[in-house]
């Protein structure tokens, strides 16, 4: 039997609340990556870490790692989130998930609890919000960056990316060789707040996502007539406008059929002018769905829709894609863990208030939210989980479902409970991950 790992939920969030006094000012959290904040954020974690006799160090994309080492024959569990934030962010996005792994890491050093190697990561600049590429440092270690065109890449200043990395350390064309620290994980574990209001909604603290959806965007764009819209009688126009719009509705309908996402967010008219019929219409359109090939499904009843529109409208229609990444499911057995940690925690709350009733340790109650539950947003694990390394996450409910702004927030109490229910999962881990 493995013993399991005790750790302190009250330590975990008066580190969380010192990072934050440290590196947020009356806007919200400063920490963008690539910058003097950033850098002191993980100043401090290095700091905390040696204070428990661990070392960080930095692969080739400046993802931080810090290893505290099991038994020979053990499982290495990555373990882990981001430091950095977006401008004006929120106290908890990513740094919850670093501060956890902190805060596990910490309680193994102190116990001698050798179950596991334990590898806490903090990957470099999640956010994107300088350079515009969100994962960068979680996509070079899974194979998936493009360095060349990375290396061009500007901020709002004009400084260039491959510049600013060389100014901390890191050769561009290299990041790439960040996949040899990945290589080392046999599965890894991320825990997160939810930044969406599915938990509080649910009236949950807790949820494990069974995967993040897959997205296609696609640009459509009907070619009709532009026309005077007082001489112009309705049964006589090639109106491209009223065909996007159409599109716009034809494709939530669409969505709502196969259980899926679609938004029309993006419209472009020309001439865009309130006395023209429209000639020319772009309409953007983004779809989600947590299964790939009902995603696909659902992209190929948005294109029939184009055409059908189109002819009803008498107006060509072209559809392209912009952009797309795949439906991932995260790791059945991590999951499972995740799970059943979380059932665990609810069962001893519910006894903690003598409410030992009908939902006390009801896994069919409980597992009906969670099961609803996947990654809408990007986050480090789905890539790590689309590069082949077993991976999941666990949510902690977020207040209003607000994130990326300084108001984001979460109850002290469910803060507690995430990392104890995070704790029993890395126990529950290093039982069933094997080593390779
Ligand atoms: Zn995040």
């Amino acid at each position: 039997m493995t013993p399991e790992l005790r750790v302190d939920g009250r330590r975990m969030v008066a580190d969380l609340r010192e990072l934050a006094a440290l590196t947020s000012d009356a806007g919200g959290a400063q920490r963008v990556a690539w910058t003097p904040t950033w850098l002191a954020a993980r100043a401090w974690l290095r700091e905390r870490l040696a204070a428990c006799g661990v070392a960080v160090e930095h692969d080739a994309a400046a993802n931080g790692w810090a290893l505290l080492p099991g038994h020979p024959g053990t499982p290495t569990l990555a373990l882990g989130s981001h430091l950095d934030s977006v401008p004006d962010g929120g106290w908890l996005d990513g740094a919850l998930g670093v501060v956890a792994a902190l805060e596990v890491v910490r309680s193994a050093a102190e116990q001698g609890w050798r179950e596991a190697t334990l590898a806490l990561v903090d990957w470099a600049d999640e956010e994107g919000a300088r350079f515009g590429h969100s994962l960068l440092g979680s996509s070079a270690a899974c194979g998936l960056l493009d360095a060349a065109a990375v290396a061009e890449l500007r901020d709002a200043d004009g400084a260039r990316f491959a510049d600013v990395a060389a100014a901390h350390g890191v050769a561009v064309a290299a990041m790439p060789e960040a996949s040899e620290r990945l290589a080392q994980v046999d599965a890894l574990l991320e825990l997160h707040i939810e930044q969406g209001p599915v938990l509080e909604a649910a009236g949950r603290a807790l949820g494990v996502p069974r995967g993040a959806v897959g997205v296609e965007r696609l640009r459509v764009v009907f070619a009709g007539q532009a026309a005077h819209a007082g001489t112009t009688p309705l049964p006589l126009r090639r109106d491209a406008g009223a065909a996007a719009a159409r599109l716009a509705l034809a494709a939530r309908d669409a969505a709502a059929t196969a259980g899926g996402l679609a938004t029309a967010g993006a419209l472009r008219l020309e001439p865009g002018i309130v006395t023209a019929v429209a000639g020319r219409a772009e309409l953007l359109v983004d779809l989600r769905h947590e299964r790939q090939q009902e995603l696909l499904a659902l992209r190929a009843a948005v294109e029939r829709a184009a055409r059908e529109i189109a002819a009803d409208e008498r107006v060509e229609v072209e559809v392209a894609p912009l952009w797309a990444t795949p439906a991932v499911a995260f790791d059945a057995r991590l999951v499972a863990a995740l799970e059943a940690a979380v059932a665990a925690d609810r069962g001893a709350a519910d006894a903690d208030s003598g409410a030992a009733g009908a939902d006390s340790g009801a896994a069919g109650t409980s597992d009906a939210g969670s099961r609803a539950l996947v990654s809408g947003a990007l986050h480090d694990s789905v890539a790590v989980a689309r590069a082949g390394v077993p991976a999941a996450m666990l949510f902690v409910r977020s207040i209003g479902g607000i994130s990326h702004n300084r108001i984001e927030d979460s109850a002290e109490d469910d803060l507690v409970a995430a990392l104890g229910a995070y704790a029993a999962a890395v126990s529950a881990a290093a039982r069933i991950v094997e080593p390779r």
